[in-house]
């Protein structure tokens, strides 16, 4: 039986990805063995890999001065391989925090490679809502790189304005919200993202990165998280994690398929609209967060009336809705409703949050 998944990942995967997986498990392409099984420096996987980077080019139109990088180590291991690549040991970084994890992105730097610039980004209004204040976003002169959380999974903040950043390259982790709406790629110096909540199982990150940015690892930085050393191999320099990035690969055929980006962004739009509709029209629920920075994968919300969470929860997973709790550090409720999250399934949702909210009230 099928469950809504609201997990904030590793999350749901569209069922024709799964199901093309599934069928191809022991039998890839009549090779007579599966995936997980087949060397990944063979003919076959090589294209599998090399054909899931292109299809990541196309639709995110990447430049062809950007590499794309299949790594392994999450987004944690991107928070130590940015300052390790391009953090020279006398310089510093800008990094604006607008919640959680840019803020452990900010301490990865700060305590271990160098000088990080700490700069609060969010805000609360007279109505006691969060907000993201982007002035201030100010780079220092002279900075390394500037770093961006462009959607805070936890704090289900997104960025959807930019900070100027002139010449210093804007480095920011996509975890969250990657493939969910356009960007344009060349405003970046890196895109880094976790490939577990909007394109694979967890074990893949990737990283997007401008070429000029290459060749600046620091001598001891571990060999597998050197940009260039990646990238001179085709990410093929130790065992890739073969079964997430052939998983990705055909994620990305699959938004291809169905008319790219820019449609994903229309529908995730229109169920993060019917989503914070529905809890901005009842005095039960709240969404603690200003309208114009809503993250619109990632809606974290509380019941008006706390002592009620432990039933909300146990009562929506008895009607097969799981993975609504909030996460540990800000407790509350979560909904996570990434690509792979049809309009149905926000739809149930909505009915769950208006029966449970009446019948409480
Ligand atoms: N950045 C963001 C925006 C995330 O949501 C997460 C994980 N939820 C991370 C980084 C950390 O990723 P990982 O667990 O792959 O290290």
């Amino acid at each position: 039986m099928k469950v809504w998944n609201y997990s904030a990942g590793p999350s749901m995967i569209p069922v024709p990805v799964m199901e093309k997986a599934q069928k191809e498990f022991c039998d890839f392409n009549g090779l007579g063995m599966g995936i997980v099984e087949m060397s990944h420096r063979s003919a076959e996987y090589m294209a599998v890999a090399a054909e899931a980077e292109q299809l990541l080019r196309d639709i995110m139109e990447i430049p062809a001065n950007y590499k794309i990088l299949f790594e392994q180590g999450g987004g944690r291991g991107q928070f130590a391989a940015v300052p390790l690549n391009i953090l020279p040991e006398d310089g510093f970084a800008d990094y604006f925090v607008t919640g959680h994890w840019s803020r452990c992105a900010y301490k990865e730097c700060a305590e271990r490679y160098g000088k990080a610039i700490l700069h609060e980004c969010v805000e609360k209004d007279s109505d006691g809502n969060f907000y993201i204040d982007y002035s201030k976003m100010q780079v220092t002169p002279g900075a390394a790189y500037a770093y961006a959380c462009l959607n805070e999974t936890v704090n289900g903040i997104e960025m959807f304005n930019l900070p100027e950043t002139g010449d210093i390259p804007l480095i920011v982790d996509m975890s969250s919200n990657i493939l969910t709406r356009k960007i344009d790629v060349s405003k970046f110096g890196a895109i880094i993202f976790g490939a577990q909540k909007n394109v694979a199982p967890a074990g893949l990150t990737v990283t997007i990165v401008r070429e000029d940015l290459l060749g600046r690892a620091r001598k001891y930085c571990p060999s597998i998280f050197d940009w260039s050393v990646l990238a001179a191999h085709d990410s093929m320099y130790n065992t890739p994690n073969s079964f997430a990035w052939y998983m990705a690969g055909l994620d990305f055929k699959w938004i291809k398929d169905l008319g790219g980006v820019a449609e994903l962004e229309k529908r995730n739009c229109q169920k993060a609209n019917l989503l914070y509709n529905f809890l901005d029209s009842t005095d039960f629920y709240r969404c603690p967060i200003a309208k114009s920075d809503r993250s619109r994968v990632n809606c974290v919300f509380t019941l008006k009336d706390e002592s009620l969470n432990a039933e909300f929860l146990a009562q929506a997973k008895s009607e097969h809705l799981v993975g609504l709790k909030g996460h540990k550090v800000l407790g509350g409720m979560r909904a996570s409703i990434y690509n792979a999250m049809p309009l149905e399934g926000v739809e149930v949702l909505v009915r769950y949050l208006d029966k449970f909210a009446k019948a409480h009230s």
